[in-house]
């Protein structure tokens, strides 16, 4: 799909602010901080409009990417900062407990994004056991895959497909921003929604 049209509609930042309206449905990204999400974004997007970030751990807003005028790309914070207090932690928790409790009516799929070089983090098994227990399968991207020699990715995708194995998740979708791979995959899954 070409991207003509983005823009950041809403921004989620208190408890009271309001989603925005429904038009042809949302699909939502989340993922560990740094895990290559707002690469991803502009990736898909084709733009700059999420912002890469050094310095990870610090948004806790939700936001709202109004593509072509039809749906939205929405941004959720992003999880697992090392460096984050136990109030940062229970902010996050807030912040994405009620997005998926008043808002997965909208949502035409979710992109659960996880590190591809690296072995399945505690707070991402806790996120994929969470969404199994809401009854959410999610999409799995799995994120700089060009960091990975081919050995490397095949052994890992391997490892990614055994450990998943126990979670309902829709399809696993090797990525790298960098080099433009696996987009296409992702943006499949959002055409193919679109148009139910
Ligand atoms: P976020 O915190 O999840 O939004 O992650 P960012 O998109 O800000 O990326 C975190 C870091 O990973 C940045 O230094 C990015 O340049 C880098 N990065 C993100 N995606 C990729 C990728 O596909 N390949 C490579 N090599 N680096 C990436």
């Amino acid at each position: 799909m070409k991207v003509e049209n983005v823009e950041l509609a809403k921004v989620i930042a208190k408890p009271n602010d309001k989603f925005p309206e429904p038009l042809h449905g949302e699909f939502a990204f989340v993922g560990r901080s740094n895990v290559g999400k707002s690469s991803l974004l502009n990736a898909l997007i084709g733009k700059k409009v999420a912002f890469v970030s050094k310095n990870p751990g610090k948004t806790r807003t939700i936001n709202y990417y109004l593509i072509n005028n039809k749906f939205y790309f929405v941004d959720l914070p992003g999880y697992g900062y090392a460096r984050a207090s136990k109030k940062d932690r229970e902010e996050w928790r807030k912040v994405i407990e009620r997005y998926f409790s008043e808002r997965t009516w909208n949502m035409k799929a979710l992109f659960a994004l996880i590190d591809s070089r690296h072995e399945l983090m505690e707070s991402d098994a806790q996120l994929l056991e969470w969404l199994e227990m809401i009854g959410i399968s999610p999409l799995v991207v799995l994120t700089k895959i060009d960091k990975l020699s081919s050995p490397e990715l095949s052994k890992q995708l391997k490892y990614f497909e055994e450990v998943l194995s126990g979670y309902s998740i829709r399809e696993l979708i090797p990525c790298s921003s960098v080099k433009k791979e696996g987009l296409d995959k992702i943006w499949n899954v959002i055409i193919e929604e679109l148009s139910k």
